[in-house]
This record gives structure tokens, C-alpha cells and sequence, in this order.
């Protein structure tokens, strides 16, 4: 690649909370120097004109799911717990290349909107598979992102995995749900093994991991097999811990403990562990996730427009855990946005209440979107624009209405930015967005393929859209009623609700 120098732009800078302005050499995509204007570089360096441009390192998305995107808009109105019973609705029966284009779109989305990478949540029923995941992470390498895939996998089906729930289906439902049973965690786990082993792509850009979708969807030998698995293939685990109340009273009433603490007890916790969404973690499970240098992925979007509440970043950092952001998968979400994911996570910490000390503060939310998601993702040079650093850039227009007048960078990137100042995109020192635009692919395209691929979709899921509509009602009454019972939270303050 050679080198590259940026010259003329005005470079972030966090802690000072301020953006002056300095050149950046870029050596085979990593960062070698960072100077005052006019920073002497090789001559037969490439020239990026950065004049008018604030640049930022790219925004990471801690959480997210590539097959949400076909189904992006589908349900304006769902709790966690309809969202997860119109699954087989709206991402059922993906061919390979419905894979591949669903993860296309956010792809393209994240990156026209300054995310450089993600932590990719897939589903594929009833197990994952190589030619699945391969195709997830081609669509990442074809934008030129950096991603994690974890295949999303569990042996228990959700109507067996919230307590109660088989029982309240009427008896001809109970037999209909038989047949979204999932496959054996022996199967699963072999696939996932499979999947590992072969691996084709640089793991500095593209890496697999193991995601035990929800603890309560998982049998605790299939958590101990995907713990083992990661921890002999050096990989991550992520999981939904404690996002909705309902999945807070079903631990207490499955394990006699919260779902942090059984998870803890199975030896799952680690550096490389990540919760996404951590809404109903009491001062206990935060402590053992500090203590075993775990992640919670933010996700205050999902969390609101799910109705699962507000989760308590606040005291997850005063605790020690690791704070990521992150938009969650754009069927529950539904746009992937990190700005807004920023701007949702400061505004839902002022709504916790009037003591403004506590509210997280710009620059905290700034650094858990870019270093504190990094960690999540286990990639250790991305997340700052500093020398040895990957060249993953942002450079926003300053011209943009968003940015007249610049008054304070940091505060403007949470609260004034919302992605439409996005100019250009470099990602390990190439450019993958350039002038608002996508660097060689065609999005009139995607629409198009994506249409078709709806069409076909709406037609080969009708009868599980059918089995939708006939659960609908039994899970909205028994799923809130389940919320309503009593669940002592010992955390710090009030609860989320
Ligand atoms: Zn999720």
C-alpha cells in the first residue's frame, strides 16, 4: 500500500476536548506519525486533502445483528419477548445469498455512517453453518469493514426457555411450535468447530466468535461447550444477559440466582466476554463482570424501543466493567446508527434522574463507542487515531449544517452529528467511503436484489408469519404478566423502570 499523508484536516482529540489541526502519515495502513501541518512525508506518499474535515477515529458497533437487515422496519411495536417469536417470520428460510445481502446493507449503512467496525450477531436456523458465516463475512470484507461474526445459537427454543410459557399455549399451538426445535448443541457445536477451523479470512479484519444467544435459550452443557470452544480457538463469546425484565424474573425462577451469577458459576466470565444490553444487572453481577474484565455492549435504542428499560451505564463504569455501544440488530433498533446510538445513550442517562453528576458525559460516551467497543471486540489496535494504530479515519464536513458553528467537537459528535456529515471513510488506510459515497459498490443495485429477496421472503415465511399472528396475543399477556411479578433488584439507585 505505501504511504499516505492527510493533510489539512482537524484531529479530535479527546481528553482536551478540543480539535486542532494536524497531519497524519499513514504507513500500509497503520498510523506511523501524527504532526503539526506540513509534516514531512515521503515523496511518492499519496496526498488525502483533509481541509475542513474533523476526523475521528471510526465509531465501533458493539452489538449488532446482520440478519435484521431484510427485515429492517418490520415490527414498529414489539417487546423483546413478540420480537423473539416473530423471528421465524422475519428471518426464516435465508438462502446463502439472502445472508450475504442482509449483511450487505448494514454493512453499507454503518460505514456511509462512520462505523468502521462491528460485532456481529447471525442468526441461521436450525444451526450455523461454514457456506452461512463465510457469506457474512465476504459482505464485510466486499465493504472493506472490520467485523466479528458469531454464530447466534441456542438448543432451546424460546417457548421452552421462559418458564410457564408451553403451558399457557393452547394445546394445538403447543404442537405447532414443536417444529421451530432447534438442533442438538452436539450438532451445533460441531458446525461451530467447523466454522473455526477453516476460517478463511485475516483475523485482523474478519473474525469468527461463539454467541450463546440468551443463557435461557441455552442447556448449561451447551454454555460450557461454547465456552470451551472459544477458549481453545482463542475466540469471544457474546451473549443477551439480562436485557428484559422477563428474562430477569425467568433466571431467578430457573437457576435461584440472576443470570450473570449462573453464568459466572459456569466459568463462562472472561476478558473476552461480552453481555449485550445488561439492563436488569443488579451491583452483583457488575462486580463479577469488573472482576473478570468482561464487556456490556450498550445498547440504549433497542432498550427503549423494546421496552425492556434503561440500563444503568453509569454504575456499570463506576464499577469497572468495560462500556461498549452499540445500535443491536436493525429488526429491534431499528437503524445503524452509532450517532444516534451516542446521542441515546446520553439522553437516556439524564432521564435516570435529576442528579447530573451522574449522566454520562460526552467524552465517556465518545471513548466506549471507539476504545471501550474495540476491547469488546478484542481488537487491540483499532479505536484511536494514534501512531501503531490501524488507520480506521471518519472525516466529517465541516460545512455541514451540524457542524456551523464548531463549538465543543466532542459534545457535537454525540449531540449535534447524526451521520449526514459523514464525507469520507478510510478503514485500514483505504478509502471505503469517499464524498458521501460508497467506494465501488452500487447501492441501486442492492435495492433491488434486496426487494426481490423480500418478495421471495414474504412468500416462503406466510405460514410462519400465520403462526405469528395466532401467538401474538398468548405471548403479549403472558410475557408482561411474567414482568409484573416481584424481582428484587439490590442495584445502586432506581430500578430501570
Ligand atoms: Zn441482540
Amino acid at each position: 500500500m505505501g504511504f499516505t499523508v492527510v493533510r489539512g484536516g482537524r484531529l479530535l482529540d479527546l481528553d482536551r476536548q478540543e480539535a486542532p489541526h494536524r497531519d497524519i502519515l499513514i504507513e500500509d495502513g497503520v498510523i506511523k506519525e501524527i504532526g503539526l501541518p506540513g509534516l514531512a512525508a515521503p515523496e511518492d506518499a499519496e496526498v488525502i486533502d483533509a481541509t475542513s474535515k474533523l476526523m475521528h477515529p471510526g465509531l465501533i458497533n458493539g452489538h449488532t445483528h446482520s440478519h435484521g437487515n431484510l427485515a429492517k422496519g418490520t415490527g414498529g411495536r414489539w417487546t423483546l419477548e413478540l420480537l423473539l417469536t416473530a423471528g421465524p417470520w422475519i428471518s426464516g428460510n435465508r438462502q446463502t445469498e439472502e445472508k450475504y445481502l442482509s449483511t450487505l446493507i448494514g454493512a453499507c449503512e454503518m460505514v456511509l455512517k462512520g462505523c468502521t467496525a462491528c460485532y456481529d450477531l447471525m442468526a441461521e436456523f436450525p444451526t450455523p453453518s461454514v457456506e452461512g458465516l463465510q457469506a457474512v463475512g465476504k459482505a464485510y470484507d466486499d465493504v472493506g469493514m472490520r467485523a466479528v461474526v458469531a454464530p447466534m445459537v441456542a438448543d432451546t427454543s424460546f417457548f421452552e426457555a421462559i418458564p410457564g410459557l408451553m403451558d399457557a399455549l393452547p394445546a394445538s399451538l403447543q404442537k405447532e411450535v414443536e417444529r421451530l426445535r432447534l438442533a442438538p448443541y452436539d450438532v451445533t457445536l460441531e458446525n461451530m468447530a467447523a466454522i473455526f477451523k477453516g476460517w478463511p479470512m485475516d483475523r485482523e479484519r474478519i473474525r469468527p466468535a461463539t454467541a450463546p444467544t440468551i443463557p435461557l435459550h441455552c442447556s448449561d452443557d451447551f454454555m460450557i461447550g461454547c465456552r470451551n470452544l472459544a477458549h481453545e480457538a482463542g475466540l469471544g463469546i457474546h451473549s443477551h444477559v439480562a436485557e428484559s425484565r422477563v428474562q430477569a424474573v425467568s433466571a431467578i425462577k430457573r437457576y435461584g440466582k440472576t443470570m450473570t451469577a449462573h453464568i459466572d458459576d459456569l466459568g463462562l466470565l472472561g476478558p473476552d466476554f461480552v453481555v449485550a444490553h445488561g439492563v436488569w444487572l443488579d451491583d452483583d453481577d457488575m462486580r463479577r463482570l469488573a472482576d473478570n474484565d468482561s464487556s456490556v455492549s450498550h445498547n440504549p435504542g433497542s432498550n427503549a424501543l423494546l421496552g425492556n428499560g434503561i440500563a444503568y451505564a453509569r454504575r456499570m463504569i463506576e464499577l469497572g466493567v468495560n462500556l461498549a455501544i452499540g445500535t443491536d440488530g436493525a429488526s429491534c433498533c431499528d437503524n445503524q446508527n452509532m450517532y444516534e446510538a451516542m446521542r441515546m445513550a446520553s439522553y437516556v442517562s439524564h432521564v435516570r434522574g435529576p442528579e447530573w453528576q451522574h449522566w454520562l458525559s460526552p467524552q465517556e460516551i465518545v471513548r466506549a463507542a471507539t476504545e471501550g467497543s474495540a476491547r469488546a471486540l478484542g481488537f487491540d489496535r483499532i479505536g484511536r487515531i494514534q501512531p501503531g494504530y490501524h488507520a480506521d479515519i471518519v472525516f466529517l464536513d465541516l460545512m455541514a449544517i451540524n457542524w456551523i458553528p464548531v463549538n465543543d467537537p466532542v459534545n457535537q459528535i454525540v449531540h449535534t452529528e447524526d451521520g449526514s456529515s459523514v464525507d469520507s471513510v478510510m478503514i485500514g488506510g483505504r478509502m471505503v467511503v469517499r464524498d458521501r459515497k460508497l467506494v465501488g459498490i452500487d447501492l441501486s443495485r442492492i435495492a433491488v436484489q434486496a426487494e426481490a429477496a423480500c418478495e421471495r421472503l414474504a412468500e416462503v415465511n406466510a405460514p410462519n408469519r400465520a403462526l405469528y399472528d395466532k401467538l401474538e396475543s398468548v405471548v403479549g399477556s403472558f410475557c408482561p404478566g411474567l414482568a409484573r411479578q416481584p424481582y428484587h433488584i439490590h442495584r445502586f439507585g432506581a430500578a430501570p423502570h
